[in-house]
C-alpha cells in the first residue's frame, strides 16, 4: 500500500467516528470515572464461541501494529483510573487514541499470564491447564505472530516478539503448531535469555581449556530451557544484540527496563511490521510488599512512554504505526489479604476485568468507550488494522477503532 492509498485508509477509518457506539464519550472528565465497583465473579461475563465465520478484512489502515502487553496483571485501579500509578498512560497517552474501558477475560478461562497472553495472541479463551509456574504452553491455534507472518508474506525480522525473563512460561510460546502456519511463521525472540545464548556464543568463539568447557555447561543448561524444537534467528537480530552489550558492556538494564530498550531498538533498526512487547514488573508483588506493584507499573508507564516517543520521533513510524495496549488479566479485588491485589486468581472478578487502548493514523482520539467488551476482541482488531486474516480468531473487531 503506498501512501496516497494508507491516508484514504486512515481517512476511512475517520468515518467511524459517525457510527454510534455504546458508550462512548471524550476521555478525561474526572467527574465521570470509571466504574471500579465490586462485584461476583458470576458478574463477568461467559463468551460465547460465534457460530459463523467471521468476515475477512479486505483493506488495511496501517502498515505496522506495536502490540504490547501491558503486565504482570494490572488492575484497572492504578492504570485508567484517577488514582492511577501511570502517569504518562493516564494523562497523557489516553489523549491520543481510544479507551475500551470495560474489557474482560471471560469467567471460566484461568487468569494466569501465559494464559492471558496466549488469549491475547491467537484470538481464542482456549484452556491451558498446567502447573502455576514454568509451564511449556504450545498455541493451540495460530498466534497473531503467525497470522502477519503468512498473510503479509514479510522477512523474518518483521515479526518479532520480546519477553521480559521474569516468566519462562512465556518464553517460546511465539507459535503454534499448527499444520497451516508454525515454525516457518514464526516470530524472533529478544529477551534476556535471547541475550544469555548470544553472548554465551560470542565468549565460546574465543574461549580456551577449561574456561571453554565451563563455558559450554553453561550453554547446554540455558539451551535446556528451549522446550521447543527450535525457535527462528536473523543476523540483523543477531547484530542489534551484538550492538547493545557492546554500548552496555554486557550489562544492559533489567526487567522491563531491558524490555524497552529492546523494543525502542528493535522499531528503530528494524521497523518490524509486528512487534509484540510483554511488560511484567508489576508482577513482583507476588513477593507481598504493595510497594512492588506500585514500582512495577510506573516502570511499565516509562517503557510505554519510551516506546510511544520513539514511534512519534520518527516520521516512517508515526505516521504508518498503530501503538495496542492490553494487559493479560487484573489482578485481586477481594479476598481477605492486607494487600489484595497480590495475586490475579481465576475466582477473583478484579483478575477478569481489563482494558484495552489502540492509538495510532486514523484511530478516533480522546475517546473513550464503556462497552463491554471480550479480551480476544482485541486480536481480531489488530487483524482488521494491518489487513491481515486471522481466521482462527474468536473474537469481532471493535467498533470505534475502525469501521
Ligand atoms: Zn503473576
Amino acid at each position: 500500500m503506498n501512501r496516497r492509498e494508507f491516508m484514504k485508509n486512515a481517512a476511512l477509518s475517520l468515518c467511524a467516528l459517525s457510527i454510534p457506539v455504546v458508550g462512548r464519550k471524550a476521555f478525561g472528565a474526572d467527574s465521570d470515572p470509571i466504574v471500579l465497583e465490586k462485584k461476583e465473579i458470576a458478574g463477568i461475563p461467559k463468551f460465547e464461541i460465534p457460530k459463523t465465520q467471521l468476515a475477512i478484512p479486505q483493506t488495511s489502515y496501517c502498515k505496522r501494529v506495536v502490540f504490547v502487553r501491558y503486565g504482570g496483571g494490572v488492575r484497572r485501579q492504578e492504570t485508567i483510573s484517577p488514582k492511577t500509578e501511570s502517569p504518562f498512560f493516564y494523562h497523557g497517552l489516553l489523549k491520543e487514541g481510544t479507551l475500551f474501558s470495560n474489557v474482560w477475560i471471560d469467567r471460566e478461562s484461568i487468569t494466569g499470564h501465559a494464559q492471558g497472553s496466549l488469549y491475547t495472541m491467537t484470538g481464542r479463551f482456549d484452556n491451558y491447564k498446567g502447573q502455576p509456574f514454568d509451564v511449556e504452553y504450545t498455541p493451540l491455534y495460530p498466534t497473531f505472530a503467525e497470522y502477519v507472518h503468512k498473510g503479509l508474506k514479510t522477512t523474518s525480522t518483521d515479526c518479532i516478539m520480546i519477553n521480559n525473563s521474569d516468566n519462562m512460561s512465556t518464553e517460546f510460546f511465539g507459535f503454534s503448531e499448527h499444520k497451516d502456519y508454525g515454525l516457518a511463521h514464526a516470530p524472533i525472540l529478544l529477551s534476556e535469555w535471547a541475550l544469555m545464548v548470544r553472548r554465551l556464543e560470542r565468549n565460546l568463539q574465543k574461549a580456551t581449556g577449561s574456561n571453554r568447557n565451563k563455558l559450554l555447561q553453561k550453554q547446554k543448561e540455558l539451551l535446556q530451557q528451549l522446550y521447543r524444537a527450535e525457535i527462528p534467528s536473523d543476523p540483523k537480530t543477531t547484530e542489534l544484540i551484538d550492538r547493545l552489550d557492546k554500548e552496555h558492556g554486557e550489562r544492559p538494564p533489567l526487567g522491563d527496563e531491558l524490555v524497552a530498550e529492546l523494543a525502542v531498538r528493535a522499531l528503530r533498526e528494524l521497523k518490524p511490521r509486528y512487534l509484540q512487547v510483554h511488560l511484567q514488573d508489576s508482577d513482583y508483588v507476588h513477593w507481598g510488599p504493595g510497594q512492588l506493584y506500585r514500582r512495577g507499573v510506573r516502570r511499565m508507564d516509562t517503557a510505554l512512554r519510551r516506546i510511544w516517543e520513539t514511534i512519534q520521533s520518527n516520521n516512517e513510524l508515526r505516521d504508518e504505526t498503530a501503538l495496542v495496549v492490553v494487559p493479560d488479566h487484573g489482578r485481586n479485588m477481594h479476598g481477605s489479604r492486607r494487600i489484595p491485589y497480590q495475586h490475579h486468581d481465576t475466582e477473583d472478578p478484579g483478575s477478569h476485568e481489563i482494558f484495552a487502548f489502540f492509538a495510532g493514523p486514523g484511530i478516533p482520539r480522546g475517546v473513550r468507550i464503556d462497552q463491554s467488551l471480550p479480551q480476544i476482541d482485541a486480536t481480531a482488531t489488530m487483524g482488521a488494522l494491518l489487513g491481515v486474516a486471522t481466521p482462527y480468531v474468536h473474537g469481532k473487531v471493535m467498533e470505534g477503532v475502525i469501521s
